[in-house]
């Protein structure tokens, strides 16, 4: 990705803008409600300033390349936090401050897998968040592989003993995150010493995701990895030959024996944060609008889609809020949350230390699925709130982002929403990309389209200012 230019900027403008116009003489106010029309100026305004510069992705490039990835406990993300609230002030941003979350520190250690009986050779791997470590001189042991939970339990004799291998191909994350998460108790329980999972991502460029898993209390905890899809390929194809006994399977011997090493291992909790900041609404301050993204990240790439991408967009909101002026009726509340990756304390700390005012949140937004191009938002709320808000999205029709799709929400605001039943938004984008690099060391900037960006912000600077500003509250 090369940034663009400002003449490619412009014509970006220019289009939106026009398109806009075009819009309104065509139709008018008839395929739209009248109250809307009072809002027109203030979101061309907003989409004009987020369409007429980089700043989101130039903002997001300083995060990612110069803090980078930023797992829980660790310096980075406290760097990042540090940097964010150093930022917000520098916007004009009001109230900004750090809210304490107690949150897990997991480190990951060196790392490493290999095949070495029939012939030696390295694996790409990438253990899971929360694993335990092998012993110093790793795991050695003949390798089992299933291409299902099924698979597995119906050969438990042979798991006992070996490392597995859980071979299931991507469909969706899903239907397919259950084996990273669940698959290491699943094998430990049938005696299994290590799990290797295929990656839970569309084949790409032998890349391995990382991502948490849960030990269930009753099962014994064994090191679990994920690995490329080409290598699990690998393994399945060689392990299918020894099993047919085709000609020269065995050459090098009637066995796959695989070695894991791991280091990881936690360290005692720590103090980290979620961050705030706020536009005060100028009428009724105490109702509350949150647009929100998580600054935390898994420790490889860089948490540039997951979710720095997220982050920069809906604080951006704010920030052109308070340059262009606009001060809606109600509060819009910027929250960059800590710890989604491997634990949501961030988002349970939230509901906490603010539920005596949830009931005056009148709207939570959360954007967590990359900032490709917007097609809208998913949004869970009333009939009668939804009406609104698919009302307030065809002034996004410009961009492209005016759909709004059956449901909405996300993991950080997802404890607050629930306690409070306030109605709850994601912004939707263009979702073909997001998991070929979800979790991997290829989570950088360069994935990231500054264009894309910049309407993702617009999206959620003219929703969340509607919603804000409208005379009656969202869902009344
Ligand atoms: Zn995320």
């Amino acid at each position: 990705m090369i940034v663009p230019t400002r003449s490619v900027l412009a014509l970006a403008l220019f289009v939106t803008l026009t398109f806009a116009t075009t819009q309104r003489t065509a139709y008018g106010s008839s395929n739209s409600a009248p109250w809307l029309d009072a809002y027109r100026e203030a979101a061309a305004r907003l989409i004009g300033e987020a369409l007429s510069d980089t700043f989101a992705w130039r903002r997001l490039s300083v995060l990612t390349d110069t803090i980078g990835h930023r797992l829980s406990g660790s310096p980075q993300l406290d760097r990042a936090i540090q940097w964010a609230v150093d930022e917000m002030k520098r916007d004009g941003l009001e109230n900004v401050h750090t809210e304490p979350v107690i949150v897990p520190k997991w480190i990951r250690g060196a790392e490493s897998a290999e095949i070495v009986e029939p012939a030696h050779h390295s694996i790409v791997m990438l253990g899971l968040g929360g694993s335990v470590a092998t012993p110093p001189e790793g795991i050695e042991a003949e390798l089992m592989v299933a291409r299902s939970f099924e698979e597995l339990d119906a050969n438990a004799s042979r798991a006992n003993g070996a490392i597995v291998l859980l071979n299931v191909p991507f469909t969706t994350y899903n239907e397919t995150v259950r084996f990273r998460s669940s698959g290491a108790s699943r094998a430990g329980r049938h005696g299994a010493r290590a799990l290797l999972v295929r990656s839970i991502g569309p084949a790409g460029l032998r890349l391995p995701h990382t991502g948490a898993l849960q030990y269930a209390a009753d099962a014994p905890k064994i090191p679990a990895a994920a690995i490329a899809a080409e290598d699990a390929d690998r393994l399945q194809r060689m392990a299918d030959r020894l099993s047919a006994e085709a000609p020269g399977a065995k050459a090098g011997g009637s066995r796959i024996v695989v070695r894991l090493k791991m280091e990881a291992h936690f360290e005692p909790d720590v103090e980290s944060a979620n961050i705030v900041g706020e536009i005060r609404g100028r009428e009724r301050p105490d109702e509350v609008v949150v647009v929100s993204g998580h600054l935390d990240s898994w420790d490889v790439g860089a948490g540039a889609t997951d979710d720095g991408g997220g982050c920069i967009v809906t604080w951006e909101a704010l920030r052109m809020m308070k340059k262009l002026n606009l001060r809606p009726r109600r509060t819009v509340r910027i929250v960059l949350w800590t710890n989604e990756e491997n634990g949501g304390r961030g988002g349970l700390a939230y509901r906490d230390r603010h539920r005596s005012e949830l009931g005056r949140h009148v709207m939570m937004l959360e954007s967590d699925g990359g900032v490709f191009q917007p097609n809208g938002f998913g949004f869970t709320g009333s009939d009668r709130a939804r009406r609104t808000v698919t009302e307030i999205a065809t002034l996004l029709r410009g961009i492209g982002a005016d759909d709004i799709g059956p449901a909405g929400g996300g993991a950080d605001i997802g404890p607050s929403v629930l306690e409070a039943k306030i109605p709850s938004m994601s912004l939707d984008v263009d979702g073909s990309k997001y998991f070929l690099i979800h979790h991997t060391p290829a989570d950088t900037v360069d994935k990231i389209d500054p264009v894309d960006m910049a309407k993702c912000a617009a999206a959620v600077a003219v929703m969340a200012y509607v919603v804000a500003d409208m005379p009656q509250r969202l869902g009344e």
